[in-house]
């Protein structure tokens, strides 16, 4: 099998198998061709896992912050020298084209590596002078931390969530998506080759019974997932039976407003640009497109015209702009979609049918889809699709299209194009979204804090922000007299 690693988990700093769990496949979507077979963790792998994690986090807590950095920072280093060959990887694992893998997935990883490898010395508590007496805190690790990936971003999910859990001084067990198991595999192995200790960062697999197991166990102190809303419902609510902390990075149905003095090669960008990306694969994206009714023809004609030149083919090519959907279930998910849209009375401008690239029959393709007048209350303007399926509504006015914008359970991102900048503060200022770009979309340096508000979300990662997640704060007062007492 082309993609099989040594074996489906890597714990304590090596490859371990229990061949007792639960055999699932992984299938490389662009030719439907199984690249890999894992074992679901066991008990007893989950319990070495954890085991090894509450070890190897002592010993890590114990460094100085500095050494802690410099991991980080070396890890950070082996992802970029190996980025051609983790790219590959993430392209079998994922389908996504190596056009977008080479740019977005390790290296983003590498960059949240080396952010955080440089803050981790930075975590300071503070004084506080209290008259004669004085207190301080300490910014202490939460202790051990479960990650629980999604399916579309497997190696940038698993640095996003590990680097500040690291820097921290926390340890983490990852559990990547069962469709995409591969490049975690490979970032546990860097990490040992960047001199962090054995069982810093596990890695084990399976569906998610594993990953609810993982949840519940009282050793683990704090879980991320990154996944949908009714996952993310669920591991919330076993999160809070062990009083654990979390943070979830959930779904999304993001708008783009796009004024009437908005540079529309720009908008239209932005808007291809967070509909298609990963043949739509992505939580931040814009998929309810708001255009203002005087420039919307327009806007349809150019996006559809631009959208026409789109060059979709295997994603083992440098010249592919798109690769098929995750999986065929992820198809028939979408197609069902595309259907009700058409039901419901949405004009299709674009795409809405499976293409069959030359050679590639057998894989989950489809074509970028483009909805007009849809209206707020059709099924594709109110549920997460996953794929690439652009909704485009008109609007007239700036209440009308702040509150239509807003009238979702979902706040993940959001997306204003105008030339008028006050415009712009103004109308982001009033969206109810937690990652917000203005003349720009889906965007997301390792610099700026990123997630969600209402059902897209709680915490943060990325940014400074993220630290706070990962760690508590000790308060400790400190009596310089004699002690108080009623008594
Ligand atoms: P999913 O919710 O089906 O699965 C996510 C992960 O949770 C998988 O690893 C799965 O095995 C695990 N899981 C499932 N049930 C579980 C349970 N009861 N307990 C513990 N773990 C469990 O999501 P998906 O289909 O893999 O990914 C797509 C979703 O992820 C979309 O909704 C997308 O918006 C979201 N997403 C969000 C972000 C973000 O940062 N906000 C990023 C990427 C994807």
């Amino acid at each position: 099998m082309r993609a099989q690693p040594q074996a489906s988990h890597f714990v304590d700093g090596r490859y371990v198998e229990d061949t007792a769990g639960e055999v699932f496949e992984n299938v490389f979507s662009a030719t439907g061709e199984v690249i890999a077979k894992l074992h679901a963790a066991t008990d007893a792998i989950i319990e070495e896992a954890v085991a090894s994690g509450r070890r190897a986090q002592k010993e890590w807590a114990a460094l100085a912050p500095v050494e802690r950095g410099r991991v980080l920072r070396r890890a950070a280093d082996i992802i970029r020298s190996r980025n051609r060959e983790l790219s590959e990887l993430e392209t079998l694992d994922t389908g996504k084209p190596i056009q977008e893998t080479i740019v977005a997935d390790a290296s983003s990883g590498a960059d949240c590596l080396e952010y955080f490898g440089g803050l981790a010395a930075s975590l300071n508590g503070e004084t506080i002078p209290l008259g004669r007496d004085f207190a301080y805190t300490r910014r202490e690790p939460l202790g051990l931390c479960v990650g629980i990936g999604a399916w579309n971003y497997p190696t940038q999910i698993a640095c996003w969530k590990a680097a500040p859990a690291l820097a921290g001084g926390n340890a983490m067990i990852f559990k990547p998506s069962e469709m995409t198991p591969l490049c975690a595999l490979k970032i546990a192995e860097i990490f040992i080759e960047a001199g962090a200790p054995k069982g810093l960062f596990n890695v084990v697999q399976g569906l998610g019974a594993v990953g609810a197991k993982l949840v519940s166990h009282p050793a683990v102190d704090k879980v991320s997932l990154t996944g949908s809303v009714p996952t993310g419902s669920k591991v919330y609510a076993a999160a809070a039976a062990g009083i654990k902390h979390v943070t979830m990075e959930l779904g999304g149905k993001s708008p783009i407003i796009v004024f009437d003095d908005a540079d529309i090669e720009n908008a239209i960008s932005g808007a291809m640009l967070g509909n298609f990306y990963s043949t739509g694969q992505i939580c931040s994206n814009g998929t309810r497109v708001f255009v203002h009714r005087s420039i919307k023809e327009r806007f349809l004609s150019r996006l559809a015209e631009r959208t026409a030149s789109i060059v979709l083919g295997d994603p083992r090519n440098e010249e592919t702009q798109m690769g098929p959907l995750v999986s065929h279930a992820q198809r028939e998910k979408v197609e069902a979609y595309i259907e009700k849209g058409k039901a419901e009375g949405a004009r299709l401008v674009a795409g809405g049918e499976r293409v069959a690239p030359e050679g590639l029959e057998d894989g989950a393709f489809i074509a970028p889809t483009i909805f007009a007048d849809v209206t707020d209350d059709m099924t594709i303007a109110r549920e997460e699709i996953f794929g690439p399926v652009m909704c485009v509504l008109d609007f007239e006015d700036e209440d009308e299209v702040v509150e239509r914008a807003n009238g979702t359970e979902f706040g993940l991102s959001a997306a204003v194009y105008t030339a008028d900048l006050t415009r712009g503060h103004r109308v982001i200022g009033r969206i109810e979204a937690g990652t917000c770009w203005i003349n720009a979309y889906n965007l997301t340096p390792v610099e700026m804090p990123f997630g969600g508000m209402k059902m897209s979300g709680v915490g943060r990662e990325n940014g400074r922000a993220a630290l706070e997640h990962y760690t508590q704060i000790k308060s400790v007062y400190v009596g310089l007299g004699p002690q108080d007492a009623p008594y």
